[in-house]
């Protein structure tokens, strides 16, 4: 741990948002066989999205094993980012200009709907659109960040190239370059609205899914089955055994959070902090002033268990916030870890399960999975009313 950050009453291995106020949701046990429209498995951020969009002309079910929210949204620092892991640049090599240019443009887009939806339902989650200061590093230097600003302005997003002059007068950051790109924001993932008529099953955990000509059978380990026209698996990265997922990995991640009040320089408040190393360096301020750093990724799906790496991937974090503003003295108050998924691409894995008929599974990858499952929700939602996205494409697995 460096000098100038605290770690008293360090709250290690509990997540920021297990202490918001007015967590919980309304739940009920499945005391028997039901029948409904749609059912989602899964109460993380992908499964609420879905049934935001789906319970308005459906009758839908959510199911999971576990409380809602107790999965990977739980853990979520919620930086709600169009900028995609992968370089717009470095993703036309892989998938071609024109596909990279759409997945862009639907992320963007992505966090516009997100936005809209929370002043339409009201949701208390301290959404606040943010600017994003991508940083050069390691993986990508000044002269690719350069590139990258200008292949972004190209399709007409708001993203500016920042000299090593530039960084230091308006950041006080010492980097060869960076980024500024408008149209992001951050929240608190624990809180969301009620998805009008949806009900939420739980503790039920789904142990089979049986398909036939005209919908699907649920097996549960509470004995009783759900039947529904569609299902979804919305199972974040407790990926259903029937679905596959070339490429996908598991990672560990972790994340801290300062008290409120942390001081910092005033410019952070209105911004989201990225770098473009390997492992990467993020931060970002809440509502009341707190400071969140994360990132030391790890390509591993244990590593978060380790009680003793927590603590020293927390004093890592700490003195590479430190040498990045030397000036910020974090007051730790939070430490924790979480699983995370990752793919080649950066890009989701959203579409019909090929073995089983009217089923469909979300897997938001990289590191804006919430963004992913807000497309997920219009993608699924599209073709389960019959039709078809145009983006869809982008993400079948
Ligand atoms: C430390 C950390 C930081 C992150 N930071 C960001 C960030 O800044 N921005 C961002 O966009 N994303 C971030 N992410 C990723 C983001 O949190 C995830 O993409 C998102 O929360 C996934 O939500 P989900 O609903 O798909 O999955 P989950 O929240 O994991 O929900 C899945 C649910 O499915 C249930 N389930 C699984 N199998 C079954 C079954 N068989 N029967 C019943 N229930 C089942 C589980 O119990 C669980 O509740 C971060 C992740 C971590 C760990």
């Amino acid at each position: 741990m460096t000098g100038a950050t605290k770690t008293r009453d360090l709250r290690t291995g509990r997540p920021l948002w297990t202490d918001s106020p007015g967590l919980g949701l309304p739940i009920r046990p499945l005391t028997r066989s039901l029948s409904v429209d749609v059912a989602i498995v899964g109460a993380g951020i992908s499964g609420a999205l879905m049934a935001h969009e789906l319970s308005q002309d459906h009758s839908v079910v959510v199911l999971d094993r576990r409380p809602p929210l107790t999965g990977s949204t739980m853990a979520s620092t919620a930086l709600l980012q169009w900028e995609i892991d992968l370089p717009l640049t470095t993703l036309a090599k892989q998938i071609g200009t024109a596909k990279a240019r759409r997945a862009y443009l639907r992320s963007r887009r992505a966090v516009d709907d997100l936005a809209r939806l929370v002043a339409k339902e009201r949701i208390p989650c301290q959404f606040k659109t943010k600017s994003s200061l991508y940083l050069a590093g390691d993986d990508h230097g000044h002269r690719a960040l350069e590139a990258e600003a200008e292949a972004r302005a190209a399709i007409g997003l708001d993203s500016r190239y920042l000299g090593p002059a530039e960084l230091r007068d308006r950041f006080g950051i010492e980097r060869t370059g960076a980024i500024v790109s408008t149209g992001s924001a951050s929240g608190d993932p624990a809180r969301r609205a009620h998805a009008r008529g949806a009900r939420i099953l739980s503790p039920v955990e789904v142990t089979q899914a049986v398909s036939d000509p005209d919908g699907v059978t649920l097996l549960t380990n509470v004995g009783h089955a759900v039947r529904a026209r569609s299902v979804v698996f919305c199972c974040g990265y407790e990926f259903p055994k029937a679905v596959p997922t070339p490429g996908a990995r598991i990672l560990s991640t972790w994340a801290m959070a300062s008290k409120p009040r942390q001081r910092c320089p005033a410019w952070l408040r209105e911004m989201l902090v990225w770098e473009a190393s390997d492992p990467y360096l993020y931060l970002r301020m809440t509502g009341d002033g707190r400071l969140i750093v994360g990132g030391e990724d790890e390509e591993s799906a244990d590593a978060i268990q380790d009680r003793e790496k927590l603590k020293r991937k927390c004093a890592t974090l700490a003195a590479k916030l430190e040498a990045l503003l030397p000036g910020v003295a974090f007051e730790m108050d939070y430490g924790w870890a979480g699983a995370f998924g990752s793919s080649a691409t950066g890009l989701p894995s959203i579409g019909p399960v090929e073995t089983m008929d009217h089923t469909w599974a979300v897997m938001g990858f990289g590191g804006n999975g919430i963004t992913y499952s807000v497309i997920a929700s219009q993608v699924v939602a599209a073709e389960v009313r019959g039709g078809r996205d145009s983006d869809a494409d982008l993400y079948r697995p």
